[in-house]
């Protein structure tokens, strides 16, 4: 069967990821068709808008994008076209595996593996209610935590934990200094967690997590927790593995769902393929768990091991001297 998904080729690094990334898809004969979307600046230069209705459009009927990073430039009506894209699809569960890789420059080459599950839609991250006082004295912010929101996220995480075969879920707040909100968060959680016997679970707040992460990775499987406090961890988490370069993310929704690599444009290095594509590969790996191919996910997964073991055209920031494309290649070479 033909699934046909969007493709957003992106800002900066974007198109030579996404080309090395669809060079290795193509190898793996997955029966995908490519929808070509623009979103961001080349959206802007080409149609004069960062999100053009046809983008939206080919997302909802498609119901999977493959998204490279975008650039939001200032003054331009969006705070983040990342955040739009979650808003305008209800994407709520922002999932961002972080695993041990060899060859890589990280504190912990081995002995990591687990997953972060964030809440994507409300919380102090969205930024509602913010408000300066005309004194420019005060700042302010509020910060709404649902049950539904919270459900919704927690069911998520052990609902997955379940699927592919995770032992055990934290559950990571502040519910005894934000009593509402994370309080809020951290009942419906503890509710939600009992309908799930077969999966351990445990509490943990926000600040010991952060300690916890970095003395002793390897006691974490699967974390829920809320939006800021997920943005947070994720990116730390993508740190004990080394870095950027290696952290993938997916944003899902009940109607769509859109993968990515969770860095940025690199503008610093755009058009000269020492971009490390292997974030976007993670991320196309995680959609393909997604559209129900989880061997093929395992292959690609095995294929980008086996090249970082072999150290075979490694791009600079894996101290290799390879480029974008042979670094694919490489990587297709070995499905
Ligand atoms: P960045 O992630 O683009 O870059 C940070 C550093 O990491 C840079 O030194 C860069 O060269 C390096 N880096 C990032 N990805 C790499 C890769 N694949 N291979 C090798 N090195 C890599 O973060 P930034 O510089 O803060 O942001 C640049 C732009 O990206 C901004 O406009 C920002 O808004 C945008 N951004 C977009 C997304 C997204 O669309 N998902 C996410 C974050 C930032």
């Amino acid at each position: 069967m033909t699934q046909t998904i969007t493709v957003i080729r992106g800002d900066g690094i974007g198109p030579e990821i996404m080309d090395a990334t669809l060079h290795v898809l193509d190898s793996m004969n997955l029966g995908l068709q490519y929808e070509f979307a623009d979103a961001g600046l080349a959206a802007l230069e080409k149609q004069g808008e960062l999100l053009p209705q046809a983008t939206m459009d080919s997302i909802r009927k498609n119901r999977i994008a493959l998204k490279s990073p975008l650039t939001t430039p200032v003054g331009e009506g969006f705070s983040s076209i990342n955040v739009e894209l979650r808003k305008r699809f209800d994407l709520y569960a922002n999932v961002r595996p972080a695993k041990s890789f060899p060859n890589t420059k990280s504190r912990f080459p081995s002995g990591v593996d687990l997953i972060t599950v964030r809440e994507n839609t409300e919380g102090a991250y969205i930024g509602e209610g913010q408000a300066l006082s005309a004194d420019g004295e005060v700042a302010t912010l509020t910060q709404r935590v649902t049950r539904r929101g919270s459900e919704r996220i927690v069911r998520y995480a052990f609902d997955l934990a379940r699927r592919i075969g995770r032992k055990k879920v934290t559950i990571v707040h502040k519910a005894n200094i934000l009593k509402s909100t994370s309080g809020l968060f951290l009942k419906t959680a503890r509710a939600v967690a009992a309908e799930y016997p077969d999966i351990e679970c445990n509490e943990m707040i926000v600040d010991n997590t952060c300690m916890q992460l970095v003395m002793r990775p390897e006691q974490f499987d699967v974390i829920v927790t809320t939006n800021l406090f997920g943005d947070i961890i994720s990116d730390l988490c993508a740190g004990l593995v080394g870095g950027l370069g290696l952290a993938p993310g997916a944003n899902i929704g009940t109607d769509a769902a859109i993968f990515e690599a969770v860095h940025g444009t690199a503008p610093d290095i755009a058009g000269q393929g020492k971009a490390n594509p292997c974030a976007l590969l993670l991320g196309a790996a995680q959609m393909l768990d997604h559209l129900g191919m989880p061997e093929k996910a395992a292959k690609l997964r095995a294929a980008i091991i086996a090249t970082l073991e072999a150290k075979d055209s490694l791009t600079p920031d894996l101290g290799g001297t390879g480029n974008t494309m042979s670094f694919a290649k490489a990587i297709a070479s070995r499905i």
